[in-house]
């Protein structure tokens, strides 16, 4: 079974809660971030307005700070390392980008 942690949930519009989803395997080009805290921004409150389209299960919350859990060699990040998670992120790093 693997590992579990608490996450802000999408379910439907003017409904979000806090429940329990897997920590994913970091793949080649990822890393683990254990957060510290995670902003709120105009992206999420259109997703909980139901005025940004999203599937039942997003995470909210896609602009953390923390550090560096576990990581692949070819992020150029180390454990430890603290970070911020933009939310503009480059397309080679990202095939879905939550700002329009
Ligand atoms: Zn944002």
């Amino acid at each position: 079974m693997p590992k579990m942690t608490k996450a802000a949930v999408f379910v439907e519009p003017n409904r979000i809660v806090l429940d329990d989803k897997p920590i994913s395997d970091v793949g080649p080009l990822d890393a683990l971030i254990r957060l510290a805290t995670t902003t709120i921004c105009g992206t999420d409150i259109h997703i909980l307005k139901g005025e940004y389209p999203a599937e039942r299960g997003l995470t909210i919350g896609h602009e953390p700070v923390g550090s560096i859990e576990k990581s692949a060699r070819r992020t150029g990040v180390f454990r430890w390392q603290r970070v911020i998670a933009g939310a503009i992120c480059p397309s080679e790093y990202s095939s879905a980008p939550l700002h329009a």
